[in-house]
């Protein structure tokens, strides 16, 4: 059980991508930036013309940590929490939970890949490393 997001029109795509299956990142049409969290005018050139597109949906991990602490009732811990460079999407960061294995097996420069949890609407983005069954115990 996580917070759930509020749904804006520029974050629409990125909440909902996962019902396909697809990690959802906004670009800016006129200069091709990502933009993320998604906005509606690009930050770079101010152009209003931006377009949610899927990527891969796999990354490299740039930072993580082991989350201890139940935020929430039911919330099952310990947890690792990755933020991930998101391959074809330069400059892009995506936080999120990494499930299978040991949480504290998570390390810099690991290659995850993305799936989506469904929750009221929403699909929420979880990572796992590429390679291990992300449903798995064993480290
Ligand atoms: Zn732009």
């Amino acid at each position: 059980m996580r917070p759930l997001p509020e749904l804006t029109a520029e974050s629409s795509a990125f909440w909902t991508g996962g019902e396909r299956g697809d990690l959802m990142i906004a670009f800016c049409d006129a200069c091709a930036r990502a933009i993320h969290p998604p906005q509606v005018v690009c930050p770079t050139c101010l152009s209003r013309s931006v377009t949610a597109r899927a990527v891969a949906g796999t990354g490299t991990v740039y930072t993580c940590t082991v989350n201890h602490q139940p935020w929430v009732p039911d919330m099952q811990v310990p947890f690792a929490i990755a933020v991930v460079d998101v391959d074809g999407a330069p400059g892009i960061r995506v936080t999120a939970p990494v499930t299978g294995g040991d949480p504290a097996a998570v390390r810099i420069g690991q290659r995850m890949a993305i799936r989506f949890e469904p929750a009221d609407g929403v699909w929420l983005p979880l990572w796992h490393r590429l390679g291990h069954d992300p449903d798995g115990e064993g480290a």
